[in-house]
């Protein structure tokens, strides 16, 4: 008997009569002669109602009390599910991260795992039982405490949960019926992909395609875990995300781009009079990297007089750590200027064909500059083109993008 993960986001299971809906599909599954593990999130809204009544008392909270308090979304919406699956005659038990032996780091808000003791939810699956499992926490075994993984973090509990209990697939059910060439709500004629390599996705969903959490993805693709993206309400089939591409990847390799996708968590941090002498970007850059923030794009213009400038991008959610890091900086540095800029966003165009064609980022600026997108900062790697522009035309840019290359792609390269 194989087991098969299935994951079950927020507004899938944001109500009794949506839990009840989840709870067909788990038994049904299992019917099919399935040992199942269900993972669960907090009902949509809830973790952001939670994070808003910290941010009512104080924007500067305790990161150990903001997981203590955001992981009941999830604690508190599996026992539901649970109690749905045994209405249904079948025997169900919740668990949260810790009896389910997920084990991370100490890294509150974003904790990675770092082990999955399986032993008990074995035991249970071997008795016939359905495992619910809070998605979204672990913890600490160092301190003993809960711990969060990070926005969208149940995607990643079901995919370690996957890889830790060799799963044959892990299931991810969300509000759409799959991957596509861009966000369904903005590019309402995107197409859906039927498969998709890890690769690709990673780079997706790192460049803000919300479908999938990066972390899952690259954990899917250490592990050999292939995802499937499926609808929680509608039997449609989903896309598979696997490294198993076989004739599938000499077909995308033909298409320059396979998705387009934007992110507006994104912040510019500029520091001017920056002393133009060896060892102050490394200065700079270990300070932010010493407190745990990740620096994205960088560029440093040419030093005049002795002083330089120096730009970079964090994700807004970090930016007021980055500025604590640049205003500590700033003393030991001297006469420095910080400005900041949160009205950007990044738009990305990604495709494992890149590789081997040619024309591609000409193209990308050109559509951009023709609907006069100012372009302010460029990042490149082997499969994908990323610019830092206005954020109110993150949207105008997703379809500008989506058009030139997607809907008339066949002219690329
Ligand atoms: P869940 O609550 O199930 O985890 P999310 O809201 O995190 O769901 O992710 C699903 C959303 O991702 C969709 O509603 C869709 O708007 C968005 N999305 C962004 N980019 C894409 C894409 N390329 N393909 C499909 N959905 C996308
Ligand atoms: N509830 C958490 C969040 O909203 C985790 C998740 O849904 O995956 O980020
Ligand atoms: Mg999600």
């Amino acid at each position: 008997m194989g087991i098969v993960v299935m994951k079950f986001g927020g507004t899938s299971v944001a109500n009794v009569e949506r839990i009840q809906n989840v709870a067909a599909k788990v038994v049904a599954k299992r019917n099919a002669g399935n040992k199942v593990v269900v993972v669960a999130s907090a009902m949509a809204g809830v973790t952001d109602k939670l994070i808003n009544m910290l941010k009512e008392l104080t924007t500067d909270y305790d990161l150990r009390e903001y997981d203590q308090m955001v992981s009941t979304g999830e604690t508190s919406n599996v026992p539901l599910l649970a109690q749905a699956i045994k209405q249904l005659g079948v025997p169900a038990m919740s668990f949260t991260g810790t009896q389910a032996g997920i084990e991370t780091d100490n890294k509150y808000s974003k904790a990675r795992i770092s082990k999955i003791e399986t032993k008990r939810l074995e035991a249970a699956l071997d008795s016939g039982m359905v495992c619910v499992v809070a998605g979204f926490q672990g913890y600490c075994p160092e301190s003993g405490d809960v711990t969060t993984l990070g926005r969208g973090g149940s995607d990643t509990t079901a995919v370690a949960l996957a890889a830790a209990l060799h799963a044959d697939v892990c299931e991810i059910y969300t509000d759409v019926d799959g991957v596509y060439t861009a966000d369904p709500r903005n590019v309402r004629h995107a197409k859906k992909l039927d498969v998709i390599s890890h690769e690709e996705m990673l780079e997706l969903s790192s460049l803000g395609a919300k479908v999938l959490v990066s972390r899952c993805v690259e954990l899917g693709m250490n592990y050999n875990v292939d995802i499937m993206v499926l609808s929680s309400l509608e039997d449609k089939p989903g896309t598979l995300v696997t490294s198993k591409m076989g004739a599938k990847m000499a077909k995308m390799e033909k298409i320059a781009v396979s998705g387009v996708t934007s992110d507006k968590n994104q912040a510019k941090i500029t520091l001017r009079d920056l002393p133009d002498r060896p060892g102050v970007a490394a200065e700079v850059f270990s300070a932010l990297g010493g407190t745990n923030i990740n620096v994205d794009m960088i560029i440093q213009n040419f030093g005049v007089d002795g002083i330089a400038n120096i730009s970079f991008t964090v994700s807004k959610t970090e930016l007021p750590a980055a500025l604590k890091t640049c205003n500590a900086l700033a003393k030991t540095l001297g006469s420095l200027k910080i400005e900041t800029d949160e009205d950007i966003a990044k738009v990305s165009i990604v495709g494992i064909g890149m590789k081997s064609h040619s024309g591609v980022a000409a193209t990308m600026f050109k559509s951009l500059s023709d609907n006069n997108i100012n372009i302010l900062m460029i990042s490149t790697s082997e499969i994908k083109i990323s610019c830092i522009i206005e954020e109110k035309f993150a949207e105008l840019a997703v379809r500008v993008l989506h058009d030139a290359f997607i809907d008339h792609g066949d002219n690329i390269g």
